[in-house]
């Protein structure tokens, strides 16, 4: 755990002020070290976006300590934050953010281009990413000649362009089917088997499979935190190759975000299947 990429040290987010505040964080502490690929689950509502949102120093926490790479994102001026972003961080958005009038290979090397690499290099890295994605015929179309799991594949591979040392991902495989699916997360795994942190929004127990651990938020609080599959002392690397299709490991023993016996009037319910927000 020596090489931490995330470090959250008690964090709070309240949106709004007085008695309509909402508390989206509430005292969440939580570390990601290289190598790791933490899940992130719980019922809509429960802060899962929000928590993405600040690891990724795309908000800032009203109070506590969001470190990426040692570095507090509330002490950075907005220029140094951009850039760490920009450097840094992946993120696949809900919302893909595609930008129309990009192909492909344009949206994915635009991060590098901002950040003053060449037209060329960029081109290069986004179909290499594209090729790791097994996407090569995509480079040279429009978002709009694509469907739309192939536009949130291009939006994957833009978030794993460069070296990007912490990729966030909510919910990434919302529009793909199932087999498509665990391919992205194997791409996932196999990025952070070679060294990059990565925190994971799902609310599939097979996808959870994929993680080294998973957090279970409710009302802004972590309510557990397990290992994925009660395999700490396991190598990494373990995901590299799995099965076409398939994950490389059986899913964890705990099937559903269930709240923890101190709050037993939430176990079971009907409708309490984790959904997204
Ligand atoms: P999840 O992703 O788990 O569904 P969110 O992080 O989106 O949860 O939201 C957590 C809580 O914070 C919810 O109660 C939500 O309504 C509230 N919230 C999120 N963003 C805002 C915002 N910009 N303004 C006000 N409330 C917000
Ligand atoms: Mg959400």
């Amino acid at each position: 755990m020596s090489d931490l990429v995330l470090r959250m040290t008690d964090v709070y987010r309240v949106h709004g002020s007085g008695p309509t505040a909402v508390r989206a964080l509430d005292g969440v502490s939580l570390t990601v070290a290289a190598g790791e690929l933490v899940a992130v689950m719980g019922p809509s509502g429960s802060g899962k976006s929000t928590l993405l949102n600040l690891a990724g120093a795309l908000d800032l926490p009203t109070a506590g300590v969001v470190e990426i790479d040692g570095q507090s994102t509330s002490s950075l001026r907005p220029a140094d934050l951009a850039a760490l972003r920009r450097r840094r961080v992946g993120v696949v958005f809900q919302d893909l953010n595609l930008i129309p009038s990009l192909t492909a290979a344009e949206n994915i090397g635009l991060p590098l281009e901002l950040d003053g690499r060449r037209v060329s290099e960029a081109r290069r890295a986004a179909v290499g990413a594209l090729h790791e994605l097994g996407l090569d015929e995509l480079a040279d179309r429009y978002p709009d000649q694509m469907s739309g799991g192939q536009q949130q594949r291009v939006a994957i591979a833009r978030a794993l362009v460069g070296d990007r040392r912490l990729v966030l991902a909510d919910e990434p495989t919302g529009a793909l089917d199932s087999l498509t699916g665990e391919g992205v997360l194997a791409v996932l795994r196999a990025r952070c088997d070679g060294g990059a942190a990565g925190l994971l929004v799902t609310h599939e127990a097979r996808h959870a499979a994929w993680a080294d651990r998973v957090v279970y938020l409710r009302d802004g609080r972590v309510v557990d935190s397990t290992e994925a599959y009660g395999a700490p002392s396991m190598p990494r690397g373990r995901h590299t190759s799995p099965p076409a299709g398939m994950p490389s490991a059986p899913p964890p023993a705990t099937t559903s975000p269930a709240a923890p016996a101190s709050a037993p009037t939430l176990v079971g319910q009907p409708g309490e299947r984790a959904s997204e927000g």
